[in-house]
């Protein structure tokens, strides 16, 4: 089969006007979610039912009236939007060999990069993501389409998607999980030429577990998602693939072999031969073991094997906190792969030393030891990450001192376009150089934010705050709907929000280590603060606890019971759900942006760089991007850059801090204003953050790093070893 044809699908199953028909090729093509004027050719044509399709373009086009296509077509305004929108589309699919990578790079083209990762989170209608990671990996497909990467994504395609989130009136989470209608979703099953669907196998030691294989095309990248939900299959194994993240280890591992071995299959099988793999995170370790049996079976040593798997291989590992970093116990191992050393032509001992970890309660086989130990470069996701990982991993290299681990670091990004708001986009075109965008990641483009007017760039900034109001209005008034909903809970849920007063934005996964409550730690000095007169602040507090992790789900419930708390009159809330809708609303609408990590836990972060690139301005403890980030001007930061040795006074002193410096310097700041009732000296550090972060904290940065430090030396090597 071709490498990058389309699956095959009737172009025009959604029996669309002949002169719009090409709608649907566009809904097909992720490159939309991050085009703000083709996401408008869908928004226009019926904006309540492109809201009440929560922005899918798949299910919008499937139910939108014949009228108001044919109105469309009549109207030559819209019909010139779609000739901009289609001609710009088509133009960026044909343009490859313009790209950056293109022209810096043209005779690697031919080296495809195989990138594997459990989550990807590209738009709120794919729910393949948990969080964090997820997100990342979403903003890394989009930027290797639009710089021209040659690369190629494997994850799954989970049947019910992550949960979705419910808080009941007294603040516990329920997860709520229903089964995703692929026909409904910019995915396409892929198939054969004949038209029959690609299958692969993968052995297990007491049957063999058959998959299905999704593509989702995103800009020039296509993402390939496996799925083990077929009729051959009995049903426990059909729900394999069905959520993310299980806390059953035996179902954990059974999906980390399917990803893994799986993953190096599907790409055998659709015909790819990639110079690097890339673990974004130890989930797919496994990978190796499959290219290790490949080599060993055609002929070489396990040694020969090991050092051309590890010439291609690169791992980023994510996260210190242990839950990220998955463990299998000894009696898992044997049990799934007892057949399999052999095959590499090792015994038990030589196989579980490949991923041994000692702990002082015993041995376990964990993937990220094996990670670290099957790729040849490494990397974590931000200077002070790399310190971390260098520590944490440093057993792994027993005769090196740590500063020379072989773990370097490369800070986390994000994707731009997919973050920045509609009409800070429209200042930026205005007021930019030309062709701005082509350049996103060269600090001296960003100075331009000078020329923005500053009664412009506030009329832009409190526009964006009031949608972000009326947004959760009218997520309130459908709760208000519902059954079992106490009155309350939409009261929490933001109704009494003011769109003038400063807001404080606090959206991420409720772990403990992120200390949501932090700013809770003393009511009455919060009181003090929040209910102000003259100066008002308002939380909102958003965010998803993994549905096994009960000090998490706790955590949720305290913050809930404080938002329901009358004496907080209304200026506390709690959005449910988050997810990356909820997301860009949040990061585009609030002032100041709250990121409270126990240092030095917060690998990287980058909803925090979102909020900057919109202008909201970061407040942080100094842990993963933000020690880069912050400057002295653009923003503020919570305690110092010293280690604790005890948490609960690191807690007690951050958040000492906390209070003082909204007291002090925040708030008194944002309402410090002229009489024309402009911040002037607020707008001042908003632009510097924004200057000074939007750059640097993109993914453009970011993902040419990527290829400077981990894809170009990996394809020399591989061209080397391969001649
Ligand atoms: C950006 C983003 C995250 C990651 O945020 P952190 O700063 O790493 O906590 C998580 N979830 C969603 C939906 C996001 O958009």
């Amino acid at each position: 089969m071709e490498q990058n044809d389309f699956p095959e699908f009737n172009s025009n199953h959604f029996n669309l006007p002949r002169r719009i028909q090409r709608l649907s090729d566009l809904a097909y093509n992720l490159w939309w979610t991050w085009n703000m004027e083709a996401v408008r050719l869908y928004r226009i044509l019926d904006p309540h039912l492109w809201e009440a399709t929560d922005h899918n373009p798949v299910r919008f086009l499937s139910l939108i009236s014949k009228e108001r296509l044919s109105a469309a077509t009549k109207d030559r305004y819209y019909l010139d939007a779609f000739d901009r929108v289609i001609k710009k589309f088509d133009h960026y699919l044909e343009a490859g060999d313009e790209t950056w990578f293109a022209q810096s790079h043209p005779e690697k083209l031919n080296h495809p990069i195989a990138y594997f990762s459990t989550e990807f989170g590209l738009h709120e209608t794919l729910p393949f993501y948990a969080g964090g990671l997820g997100v990342l990996s979403g903003d890394y497909l989009k930027e290797a389409s639009d710089l021209g990467f040659p690369l190629v994504a494997i994850g799954f395609l989970y049947t019910e998607g992550y949960f979705k989130q419910r808080i009941t009136e007294d603040g516990w989470q329920e997860a709520i999980y229903t089964s995703l209608q692929f026909s409904d979703l910019p995915v396409l099953e892929v198939l054969d030429d004949d038209g029959d669907p690609v299958k692969i196998e993968v052995q297990f030691p007491d049957r063999s577990m058959s998959m299905r294989i999704w593509k989702v095309q995103v800009g020039r990248v296509p993402l390939y998602l496996l799925d083990t939900n077929v009729e051959e299959n009995d049903p426990a194994d059909r729900a394999l693939t069905s959520r993310l993240y299980s806390s059953d280890l035996e179902l954990r591992i059974s999906q980390e072999i399917i990803l893994g071995i799986g993953g190096v299959r599907a790409i055998r099988q659709l015909g790819y031969n990639p110079s690097v793999w890339h673990l974004n995170e130890g989930h797919s370790a496994f990978m190796a073991f499959e290219r290790l049996r490949e080599l060993v079976s055609s002929g070489k040593t396990f040694e020969d094997a090991l050092t051309e798997v590890r010439a291609c291989t690169a791992f980023t590992t994510h996260t210190p906190v242990p839950a990220g970093n998955d463990e299998f116990p000894l009696w898992l191992i044997d049990k799934y792969f007892n057949l399999f050393w052999e095959k590499l032509g090792l015994d038990r001992d030589e196989f579980i030393d490949l991923a041994r970890q000692q702990h002082p309660w015993g041995e376990v086989f964990s993937m990220t030891v094996l990670a670290m130990k099957m790729s040849g470069r490494r990397n974590g996701v931000s200077e002070m990450h790399g310190q971390v990982a260098r520590k944490m991993w440093s057993f792994l290299w027993p005769d090196r001192p740590e500063e020379q681990i072989p773990i370097t670091h490369i800070t986390n990004g994000i994707h731009t376009s997919s973050w920045l708001s509609r009409r800070l986009k429209r200042l930026f075109d205005r007021y930019f150089d030309p062709g701005w965008e082509d350049h996103l990641d060269d600090p001296q483009i960003w100075r331009s934010i000078e020329r923005i007017p500053d009664k412009e760039l506030w009329t832009v900034r409190r526009h964006d705050k009031r949608k972000l109001v009326a947004y959760m209005r009218e997520r309130a008034r459908k709760l208000l709907n519902e059954e079992h909903v106490h009155p309350v809970q939409v009261v929490a849920s933001g109704v009494l929000l003011d769109p003038y007063a400063l807001t404080i934005g606090f959206a991420r996964r409720f772990a403990t280590y992120k200390r949501a409550n932090l700013i809770l730690r003393d009511t009455e000095r919060l009181l003090d603060l929040i209910n102000q007169p003259g100066t008002p602040v308002q939380i909102i507090f958003a965010g998803k606890a993994h549905p096994a992790d009960e000090p998490g789900k706790r955590l949720i419930q305290e913050v809930y019971r404080a938002v329901k708390n009358p004496k907080f009159t209304g200026r506390l809330v709690f959005l449910e759900d988050y997810d990356i809708n909820l997301a860009r609303h949040l990061v585009q609408g609030v002032d100041v942006w709250l990121n409270t990590p126990r240092r030095p836990k917060e690998a990287s972060g980058t909803s925090g760089q979102k909020a900057a690139l919109n202008g909201a301005v970061n407040f942080s403890v100094l842990d993963g991007w933000w020690r880069e980030g912050y400057n002295g001007h653009n923003g503020w930061i919570i305690g110092d850059d010293e280690a604790w040795e005890d948490e609960s006074a690191q807690d007690e002193a951050d958040a000492a801090s906390l209070y003082e410096i909204l007291e002090t310097k925040i708030v008194p700041l944002y309402y410090e204003r002229a009489a024309d009732n402009i911040p002037y000296e607020w707008l001042g550090w908003v632009k510097e953050s924004i200057a000074t972060l939007a750059p640097r904290f993109s993914m453009r940065r970011m993902i040419k790093e990527y290829a400077d430090k981990i894809y170009l030396p990996s394809i020399n090597e591989f061209e080397k070893t391969s001649s």
